[in-house]
């Protein structure tokens, strides 16, 4: 993977991309970028949990809007102002070569935030998540992503035990949604995207 080639594609998209060969460059970027008195919507990413971005943004005293910080019965509202918040931050499922961003949710919060209603935009994300194109991308997010988070989660899914998508129907899907963003979207003014030379979540 040619990574100058990627943030190439990247810049014609739209997208304003950063690669950092290591995290702690990254992260300073990162809490250079974000003003410390915005507001923070996040999804459960294991990639933010990783670099303990959550905690660094919080303890410095950005409002944080985050399900894992509340209560099961806040989620949906909290869901809500993540959607609605000065910044939301997120890695991706997957990103191919040429630039497409592919997130698959099963309650669809992340993804909605990440296509409207949000004008700051930052993802960060491992090198390991690129694939060469769309379709290895797509298969990415169902075969790499998605079963170790359904494991994660507990979820009684078929590939949290065998590792595989089996494109279930469970109840306890966590693929019910799918989106893929090629550029930002209209109404989004600043969509980052910092990418790190290391392996960062799934
Ligand atoms: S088996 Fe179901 S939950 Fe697991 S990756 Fe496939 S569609 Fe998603």
């Amino acid at each position: 993977m040619d990574i100058k080639k990627v943030m190439n594609n990247l810049t014609k998209r739209g997208f304003k991309p950063f690669y950092f060969e290591s995290r702690k460059e990254a992260l300073d970027f990162i809490l250079d970028t974000i003003p410390q008195n915005a507001s923070v919507g996040m999804g459960g990413s294991m990639t933010v949990k990783e670099l303990d971005l959550d905690n660094m943004l919080y303890k410095r005293g950005n409002t944080i809007y985050s399900h894992s910080l509340v209560a099961p019965e806040q989620r949906q509202n909290v869901y809500q102002l993540a959607g609605s918040a000065d910044w939301y931050v997120s890695s991706t499922n997957a990103l191919s070569e040429q630039g497409d961003f592919v997130n698959i949710d099963g309650s669809a919060n992340r993804i909605s935030a990440l296509a409207f209603g949000v004008k700051n935009i930052l993802y960060v994300l491992g090198a390991n998540k690129i694939a060469p194109d769309l379709a290895s991308a797509i298969d990415r997010a169902r075969n790499i992503a998605a079963p170790p988070n359904a494991k994660r989660l507990n979820k009684n899914t078929p590939c949290a035990t065998s590792g595989q998508c089996s494109l279930c129907d469970s109840d306890d899907c966590i693929c019910n949604a799918t989106l893929i963003s090629h550029h930002p979207t209209r109404y989004q003014e600043n969509v980052y995207v910092v990418i790190i030379g290391e392996t960062l979540g799934y």
